[in-house]
């Protein structure tokens, strides 16, 4: 998983006048020189002229069946995978625990993956090694599997978790960003960058307790797109949306980013991640 880098997108970083030339042919000798690789084992995959390439080319046809989709039982709130019916209360017997003894003012979050160790290696791989092949992977996944649902809430905005502007200096892109761009072809709506901003947190979140934590992200998300004026000016903010990040932990991120949005107007927010922890 560690092994190498990602060349391919080294590879176009690092020739900006290539890229700027792209053309039928350029996109192939573009897979020539850095071909896609597999995010799970670094294998070269096979070659794919098509801009939105299929799953053969985005993953290896030996680590396909190691992912770990969620479900087939998930939280009717907050999408992960639920253990057994018999270990909760049978008053919320579709809740995972956490939903059960937190408010939740999103409608409801997708989660494509179980937070597993192959997961949480391919995540890593992203948010540290620079490593984005995955990304598309997960992007034409979530279309594949949840595209149908997704389309069906009739949100007009997929907005990504932001990240501050020091960590996007240092890291160079922010994953839930370039998710929500690669779901945003998918889908056909529109990728919202401009809605949710992040300022810098001075505290480490994992020291602090889960409600620490909300005043902690209470400060750090929020929004410049106001609720509509008195004299009747339409909000420019959209009335159903879905936000998107990588992966769901307790909730609080997804929780105060949904109240940010619904203070500025929003009516309706639902969430989107690529991973989230099984039930214990
Ligand atoms: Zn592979
Ligand atoms: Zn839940």
């Amino acid at each position: 998983m560690t092994k190498g880098t990602d060349g391919r997108s080294n590879g176009r970083k690092a020739l900006p006048l290539f890229r700027a030339g792209l053309n039928s042919a350029g996109r192939f000798a573009e897979d020539i020189l850095f071909p896609r690789r597999c995010p799970v084992c670094d294998d070269v995959l096979p070659f794919s002229m098509d801009p939105h390439p299929g799953l053969c080319s985005l993953i290896c046809r030996e680590c396909f069946p190691e992912l770990s989709f969620a479900g087939p039982l998930c939280c009717e709130k907050c999408g992960r995978s639920l253990s057994s019916e018999g270990s909760r209360a049978a008053k919320h017997p579709r809740l995972c625990a956490d939903c059960q003894s937190h408010i939740r003012l999103f409608e409801k979050c997708y989660v494509l993956l179980d937070y597993a160790p192959l997961e949480r290696d391919m995540l890593s791989d992203i948010k540290y090694r620079g490593k984005k092949g995955g990304l598309e992977l997960f992007a034409l996944l979530i279309f594949e599997r949840l595209g149908n649902e997704l389309r069906g809430l009739g949100a007009e905005a997929l907005i990504p978790v932001p990240v501050h502007k020091e960590r996007l200096r240092k890291r160079g892109y922010n994953q839930a960003a370039l998710l929500a761009e690669r779901l945003s072809d998918h889908l056909g709506i529109a990728c919202r960058e401009d809605i949710l901003k992040r300022r810098i947190n001075t505290r480490a979140q994992k020291e602090l307790s889960y409600e620490d934590r909300i005043l902690n992200l209470q400060e750090a998300f929020f929004t410049d797109i106001m609720e509509p004026s008195a004299s009747g000016n339409a909000s420019r903010l959209p009335e159903t949306v879905i936000l998107v990040d990588d992966i769901y932990t307790t909730g609080g991120t997804m929780e105060v980013c949904t109240e940010v949005l619904l203070r500025a107007g929003a009516k309706r927010v639902y969430g989107l991640c690529i991973c989230a922890g099984r039930e214990q």
